[in-house]
């Protein structure tokens, strides 16, 4: 229901949680953070308000300046800790939050199933990480590309690896999504409250576009992989 992301030099989780937070009027269930830490990319989340995942993360908030982040309105799998987001491939170096509906997880889940991919969830989203581990094969940007020719719905997604620590990998269809322009780092949430706090200057993305996101560059092409030249969208209200 909420989706946040940060690549850049600071540490990464105080702005996934505070970025949750400022989504929280859109209501949800559970809330989670992922963070690369230099060598692993750390998943924490559970069930309930933000505030038991603060609690969670007490004493040991995840290191890194990488991550992302999602509070759940469950639409496929009861609202658990196990279904919550993020949520990761096999080998947990695939990394992915979604917001929206897979309409055909259940066909992908069951080729991926015979393929030897063990679930843990029984949401809709997890295909995606399981999909993503699939079809990689060396390169990030074009797996995900992969992934967006199979999955048929609606999302705003955004993808870690553990290969390619330096960048977030985002995209949508029918489900916001914006990212924020920060001087040596860069955010990405699915509305603007979510960045207003750290700055004004958004790129709106549209439906198709796929965006690769790193500290000091923003390179976003369309679904056919051509890029696109987009205008800043300056941010003059307050939320
Ligand atoms: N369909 C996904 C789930 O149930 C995402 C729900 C959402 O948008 O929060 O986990």
């Amino acid at each position: 229901c909420g989706i946040v992301g940060y690549v850049g030099t600071k540490q990464a989780a105080p702005f996934l949680i505070e970025g949750l937070t400022k989504l929280e009027y859109r209501g949800y269930d559970s809330a989670g953070i992922a963070v690369f830490d230099g060598e692993t990319i750390n998943v924490e989340k559970t069930v309930g308000r933000l505030a038991a995942l603060k609690e969670k993360l007490e004493g040991h908030v995840p290191v890194g300046c990488v991550g992302i982040g999602h509070t759940r309105w469950a639409t496929h799998g009861r609202p658990s800790d196990r279904n919550s987001h993020p949520h990761t491939d096999c080998s947990g170096d695939f990394v992915v939050v979604h917001n929206g509906i897979i309409e055909n997880y259940m066909s992908l889940k069951e080729q991926l199933i015979k393929k030897g991919h063990e679930f843990k969830s029984e949401t809709d989203t997890e295909v995606i990480a399981h999909l993503l581990e699939e079809l990689y094969t060396g390169d990030f940007e074009a797996a995900v590309r992969e992934v967006l020719k199979r999955i048929d719905g609606s999302y705003s997604l955004v993808f870690m690896s553990k290969n390619d620590p330096d960048k977030l990998i985002c995209t949508k269809k029918d489900n916001p999504l914006v990212i924020g322009l920060g001087d040596g780092e860069n955010f990405i949430a699915s509305d603007i409250p979510a960045i207003i706090a750290r700055t004004r200057k958004t790129y709106i993305i549209n439906d198709g576009e796929v965006a690769v996101v790193k500290k000091d560059s923003i390179w976003i092409t369309n679904r056919e992989g051509q890029p696109v030249t987009k205008k800043i969208f300056e941010v003059n209200w307050n939320a």
